[in-house]
């Protein structure tokens, strides 16, 4: 657990950042393998989380609220609303999921053309 709230803040806003805009360049379409690994990468990244009572909290969240991997609207849709049910928990505004569209942007928008700048 690390000690320092200033530190777990950080921890936590950049790892949302990396969640939400994974579920934004998710596939509309994807195969089976690609829901599968997104399943995956949700629950090894619950379970190897560096902030114990945020994984342990997190692990009940997936619990009642198993990962929706079969399509990118269903997954941001997914993120949005854990992301919600972290914030209730922690008095914080809750975000208007309707809102999410354009928000998270990976900055690699040519990465289809296979130029990765
Ligand atoms: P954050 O909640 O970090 O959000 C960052 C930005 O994302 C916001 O400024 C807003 O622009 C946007 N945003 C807000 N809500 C949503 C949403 N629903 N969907 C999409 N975008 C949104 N901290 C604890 O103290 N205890 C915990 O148990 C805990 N559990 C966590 C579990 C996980 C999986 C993660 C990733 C983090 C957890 N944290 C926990 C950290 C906590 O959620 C916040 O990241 C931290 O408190 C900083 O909050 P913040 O107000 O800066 O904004």
């Amino acid at each position: 657990k690390l000690g320092n709230e200033t530190v777990k803040a950080e921890l936590g806003r950049a790892a949302w950042r990396v969640l939400h805009t994974t579920f934004a360049r998710f596939p509309d379409e994807p195969t089976a393998d690609e829901s599968q690994a997104l399943k995956d990468y949700i629950h090894l990244f619950q379970r190897l989380y560096p902030c114990g009572e945020c994984a342990q909290h997190f692990h009940e969240l997936l619990k009642k609220f198993p990962p929706q991997v079969s399509s990118r609207t269903s997954a941001a849709t997914w993120g949005c609303h854990v992301h919600n049910e972290v914030n209730r928990k922690l008095g914080k505004d809750i975000f208007d999921c309707a809102n999410i569209g354009d928000f998270y942007d990976c900055g690699c928008a040519d990465d289809e053309a296979g130029d990765k700048t």
